[in-house]
């Protein structure tokens, strides 16, 4: 679990807040899905109790399903859970592997974990992997740029990573970049505060290799599509190698540039789909062996019956048995596995709930009819419900948005976007609203 949350943060802050907040934190106690972790000072307890410990409980309820309690204290402070049955910490939890895990952001930012050697290649990824591969050992001549697309925790950014560090390995003197989109766009807007875009155009344009994950995030920035847009000339006109990801096609991402849409068109999209019952339990067993734990392979297999949509879950529910196991000394079975994974609700996209029961939840919920949400209608009390629906089919469905299109009597995909977006974007202001769409969310994924 610890293991888990310090990698999770170690990628998500800044290196320098990631040191100061995480580098002095040591977890004492997991119990009763309550996590106690020491700090060195009043300030961390403040910063901890303030900001961190919700966002832990949120980066586990997302993973797991689970809600966990974060308690932030002073080693001086008493235990809260002392009078709770002792155990001792899972031996993975040690703050000696969480300075390790905040070195791994090396000058190139690239994670040791994420190598072609950990990748487990299965019929969702074959074609990506692939790519990746062809495009590491022959950059800027392939496919330029490389894109890969697919759901979150399939491995898109485990395989751009890997693709950075093998060719690092073919020429160490490789100049290899990898951002995310959002950091891209922040170099970008400081670099206009602080007067160095010379600088900042200066590190982008003369890399070999340059790796921008989840460019859905461009959706918006105007000046920073712009920016990369002449990034992405510069590099291409050097027969120098991109590769891009995002949860979607290029042409799905709203509001990005048009000429950046046909540009990414210009190489190889692939895409990675959630990995089959065997590559499942490939990725547990790699994983476990990685870690030394042995795992029975009936175990292996109803760990991966158990999650069938998400790499990160599934890494997630193997921590959880690991956890489990090493808290309560009982060695890992099936049963044990069982117990520990009981609360478990796969969180996000459940493949059980189909477009027309959502048409079917929000008609009755806005008094409208299901002919409704299907016409063409465009009075203000039809389109809310109709976008609505389209919007939570997008967001709880696995279906294309050719798919929901055609469930909403043959609506052209752009038009789902387009409901998406509308939605999306009011639910930043409109309460209402989000009161409404999370009451239906709560009510479609109980
Ligand atoms: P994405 O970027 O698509 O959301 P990630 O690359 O972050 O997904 O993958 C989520 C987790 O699953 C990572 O810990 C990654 O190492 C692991 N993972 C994904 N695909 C594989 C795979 N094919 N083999 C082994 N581990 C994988
Ligand atoms: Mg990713």
């Amino acid at each position: 679990l610890w293991q888990y949350i310090i990698e999770s943060f170690s990628k998500s802050l800044n290196p320098a807040s990631y040191k100061a907040w995480f580098g002095p934190a040591e977890p004492v106690q997991y119990i009763d899905q309550t996590l106690i972790v020491n700090v060195p000072t009043p300030l961390h307890r403040d910063y901890w109790t303030q900001k961190l410990n919700g966002q832990i409980s949120d980066l586990i309820q997302e993973v797991s399903g689970e809600k966990i309690t974060v308690l932030a204290k002073l080693p001086s402070d008493p235990n809260p859970l002392a009078n709770s049955e002792s155990v001792t910490t899972p031996k993975k939890v040690s703050v000696a592997e969480n300075n390790n895990s905040s070195s791994f952001l090396k000058e190139t930012q690239l994670n040791d974990r994420y190598t072609f050697d950990t990748f487990v290649v299965g019929k969702g990824n074959q074609l990506a992997h692939a790519a990746a591969l062809a495009v590491a050992e022959e950059p800027g001549v392939f496919y330029n740029p490389l894109f890969f697309y697919g759901g979150v925790g399939l491995g898109k950014t485990h395989l751009m990573h890997a693709i950075g560090h093998q060719m690092l390995e073919n020429r160490p003197d490789a100049k290899v970049k990898y951002v995310t989109s959002e950091s891209f766009a922040n170099d970008f807007i400081s670099s206009i505060q602080t007067k160095r875009q010379e600088e900042f155009r200066r590190e982008y344009r003369s890399v070999d290799l340059l790796l921008v994950d989840d460019i859905q995030f461009f959706a918006d920035k105007v000046g920073t599509q712009e920016e990369f847009f002449h990034t992405f000339n510069a590099l291409y006109d050097d027969k120098k190698q991109i590769v891009l990801s995002s949860d979607r096609l290029p042409n799905e991402i709203p509001k990005l540039q048009q000429r950046l849409v046909s540009r990414f068109k210009w190489g190889l999209s692939v895409d990675i789909t959630p990995p089959d019952f065997e590559t499942r339990i490939a990725i547990l067993r790699n994983k476990a062996e990685a870690e030394h734990v042995s795992i029975p392979d009936d175990t292996l297999s109803y760990i991966a019956g158990q999650i069938d949509s998400n790499i990160r879950e599934l890494e997630g529910a193997l921590m959880r048995v690991e956890a489990f196991s090493s808290m309560t000394r009982t060695p890992i079975s099936t049963s044990l596995a069982a117990e520990a994974l009981k609360n478990l609700k796969v969180s996000g996209k459940s493949s059980k709930l189909t477009i027309p029961i959502i048409q079917d939840k929000v008609a009755k919920y806005y008094h409208v009819t299901i002919a409704d949400l299907k016409g063409k209608k465009r009075v203000k009390s039809i389109v809310i419900p109709r976008q609505i629906a389209m919007y939570l089919s997008r967001e709880l469905t696995d279906a294309s948005l050719p798919k929901i299109g055609n469930e909403f009597g043959g609506k052209d995909h752009t038009t789902v976007i387009h409901a998406h977006e509308k939605i999306a974007e009011a639910l930043h202001t409109d309460t209402t609203l989000q009161k409404e769409v999370n009451e239906l969310r709560a009510e479609l994924q109980d």
